[in-house]
């Protein structure tokens, strides 16, 4: 498969990366071993060495994830990808293989919560500082660069406000500073938007959302060229957060179905933000798929929709958020996201709980704000859900 980069994503996401055993299985295995056996003394020494490619030991590579990387990587445009052991450990093992003492992060303020607490309070401590700067403006990214700076992150859209980061515009700034710019892709995929390909180095996904898309397990992955993600191995394989074998089997089953997933999850998508944006109970729709989203045109120049989270403001705050949340008997009241089932979420009482009500208001996630995930239930079926809440 590697040496036929030609097929388009729908054959890539079912077929990529397959390497069939002896036994000529149709479905991908699953090698649940932590170890491997050499046939010889002299084997085993060539095999640690490196001087014989194959697997040694679990936390090094396993047949399973390997498939599951190289699907991955098929999917993205990447020389190469590392399977991590959630999306979490995926950007932890890009800051410590490529960062270290003193060095200077730029990222977006609108990241994803867990992603600025490493930030801001564990990298930290490591002498690695961060500035977060704007979303939406690259300006602010390139007044912000230092000579230690080494490493831009941005996730776009971001979440719950779905604004949108220019890829193209600032991996450009980077790169005239010998800057390295590493995408947090996990709401678009790479059926929506490919990052490598408009400018960024890096890849880095939470597997457990969009590629598992039936929110079963963790996972997470980092893509690009070989020569950098060689440095995240060598990390992982030392460290250990790596992918386990079932989880890996899992998420290549998640893959196959992944384009026609967040296509029908988009369309859907789509369908419920243009309802909600002419309800009378609705103040707001944040939707880059809508032409009413100030950076629609934006959006269209990087990713093929607008995606599958919609967030809106509800009038009447956030007595009136809640309501609507607990008028639901279809959509699921949880904080998870990228999964076949409708999820919502008021983010200024559970994500962003903790951050303090000004800051919080700066943000622009105010008291009625209200985020979907969108899943593969009828549109009309979820909008009678929303319906109840909004109408009382
Ligand atoms: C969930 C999420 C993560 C973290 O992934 P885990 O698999 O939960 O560790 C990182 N970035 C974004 C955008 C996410 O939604």
């Amino acid at each position: 498969m590697s040496e036929t980069p030609d097929f388009q994503l729908e054959t890539l996401a079912v077929r990529a990366g397959q390497e069939r055993s002896q036994f000529g299985e149709h479905s991908e295995a699953l090698y649940l071993t932590s170890s491997f056996v050499f046939k010889s003394a002299a084997q085993a020494a060539a095999r640690f060495s490196g001087e014989e490619e194959g697997n040694v030991y679990a936390r090094f590579s396993n047949p399973t994830v390997t498939m599951f990387e190289e699907r991955l990587a098929a999917l993205e445009g990447a020389e190469d990808c590392v399977a991590t052991a959630s999306g979490m450990a995926a950007i932890m093992a890009v800051c410590l293989a490529h960062l270290k003492n003193g060095d200077h992060i730029v990222a977006s303020g609108s990241l994803f919560g867990a992603t600025v607490q490493l930030f801001s309070n564990i990298l930290s401590r490591t002498g690695i500082s961060t500035t977060f700067v704007s979303q939406s403006d690259p300006a602010t990214w390139q007044a912000a660069i230092r000579p230690e700076t080494k490493l831009f992150f941005l996730e776009t859209p971001s979440n719950p406000l779905t604004e949108i980061a220019d890829i193209r515009a600032i991996s450009a700034i980077a790169h005239a500073h010998g800057i390295l710019v590493a995408v947090d892709n996990c709401f678009c995929t790479p059926i929506l938007q490919r990052p490598l390909e408009l400018g960024a180095d890096l890849v880095v996904h939470s597997a457990t959302k969009y590629l598992d898309g039936q929110g079963r397990v963790l996972g997470g992955a980092v893509c690009g060229a070989k020569k950098l993600t060689e440095e995240v191995f060598k990390y992982l394989r030392t460290a250990g957060p790596t992918l386990s074998a079932f989880n890996a089997w899992v998420l290549l089953k998640g893959l196959e179905t992944l384009k026609i997933r967040v296509e029908a999850q988009a369309a859907n998508a789509l369908q419920l933000a243009t309802w909600l944006q002419a309800h009378p109970a609705v103040e707001r729709v944040y939707y880059p798929g809508l032409p009413s989203h100030p950076q629609h045109e934006l959006a269209k120049t990087q990713q093929k929709s607008g995606g599958a989270i919609v967030s809106f403001v509800v009038k009447g705050g956030r007595e009136a958020a809640w309501r609507v949340v607990d008028n639901c008997r279809l959509l699921s009241i949880t904080a998870n996201l990228g999964d076949t089932k409708t999820t919502i979420t008021h983010p200024a009482s559970t994500t962003h709980g903790r951050v303090s009500p000004e800051v919080r208001a700066a943000a622009g996630i105010g008291e009625g704000l209200l985020r979907v995930a969108v899943g593969l239930e009828a549109v009309a079926d979820l909008q009678c859900d929303l319906e109840s809440g909004l109408s009382r």
